[in-house]
């Protein structure tokens, strides 16, 4: 029988998961299929039950479910406990556990964005959802000692400061109302800028005004789709130390999940070369729609 994983999110189309899985099953000779599975909310649940029949090896979870995802598993890895939050899904026999794939993808990142200098120890995060808590939680880990989390809706960001009181007593991590002046203060005391909001992955925005950006910033934007978003080009403007895109965090999310659904080691190499060819003919799709 030809196994399933799914991803589940909304919306999905703009993804290059199943690309890169796809590969990934056909370079190693598994039989299965990677389907993106546009879900909205209210169908959450259902889709997620659904994931125990034999027919699946697992899922993946995306925008903006990764968080109400974490309640419907049935046991959770460390850091998919540790940030609320699920981004891949596999199954021992009928029970679903939820492991998080992004924490250590983030990390890796933002590794290789710092390169060779000291790794800072300040950050702001832009946006409170799935992909902020993993961020989060990495950075706290990482051994930062100030994390500044601004959301378009507070309370979020005070959510997610409330779900990590624990693990960040150490540390000073706090939720700040999304004015500019405030941001642009706060970007002028930090190095590490990490934009875990989903703007600018269906349109040419960005979340905050080029001005507010100081110069030699180390930039992480989560979004891979479209590759240079108009914060990673306004921080380049602006003097930016390192601008990185998602693709590196895409990647090592989705080797990871790999290794969790099939338990053999991803061929990572086969991944980034389809992810190039992906992002290659995306934006030949992107310059047949503007000409
Ligand atoms: P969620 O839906 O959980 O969160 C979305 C976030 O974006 C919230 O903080 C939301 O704020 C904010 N937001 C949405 N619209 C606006 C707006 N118009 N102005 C300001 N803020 C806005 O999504 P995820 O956390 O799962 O994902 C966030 C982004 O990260 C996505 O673009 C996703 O593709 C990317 N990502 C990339 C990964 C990778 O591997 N490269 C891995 C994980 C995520 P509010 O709460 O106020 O609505």
């Amino acid at each position: 029988m030809t196994k399933r994983v799914v991803l589940i999110g909304h919306p999905v189309a703009h993804s290059f998961s199943a690309q890169m899985q796809q590969a990934a099953f056909d370079a190693l000779g598994i039989d299965a299929r990677y389907e993106l599975l546009d879900t909205p909310t209210p169908a959450l649940q259902e889709t997620i039950e659904a994931l125990r029949a034999d027919e699946f090896l697992g899922a993946n979870v995306t925008i903006p479910h990764k968080e109400r995802a974490a309640t419907f598993v049935d046991r959770k890895s460390d850091d998919a406990a540790a940030t609320g939050a699920v981004n891949c899904i596999t199954r021992e026999g009928k029970r679903l556990i939820g492991h998080n794939t992004d924490v250590d993808a983030f990390r890796i990142s933002l590794d290789t964005l710092v390169g060779k200098q000291k790794m800072p120890r300040a950050a702001v995060v832009l946006g409170a959802g799935g992909a902020a808590r993993a961020a989060v939680h990495a950075l706290i880990t990482m051994g930062f000692q100030r994390v500044i989390v601004f959301n378009r809706h507070l309370h979020r960001a005070e959510g997610l400061v409330r779900h990590f009181a624990r693990s960040a007593a150490h540390m000073e991590l706090r939720a700040m109302p999304w004015h500019e002046s405030v941001i642009e203060s706060e970007l002028s005391r930090t190095k590490v800028l990490v934009n875990a909001t989903s703007v600018g992955l269906a349109s040419d925005e960005s979340p905050i005004p080029g001005e507010l950006l100081a110069p030699d910033l180390l930039v992480l934007d989560m979004i891979y789709n479209p590759p240079e978003t108009r914060l990673l080009r306004d921080a380049k403007a602006a003097g930016a130390a390192a601008v990185m895109n998602g693709e590196l965090m895409l990647l090592q999310q989705g080797a990871a999940a790999f290794q969790l659904w099939t338990g053999q080691p991803a061929p990572i190499d086969v991944m980034r070369q389809k992810l190039a060819e992906a992002r290659a003919s995306s934006a030949g799709q992107s310059a047949g729609e503007m000409a």
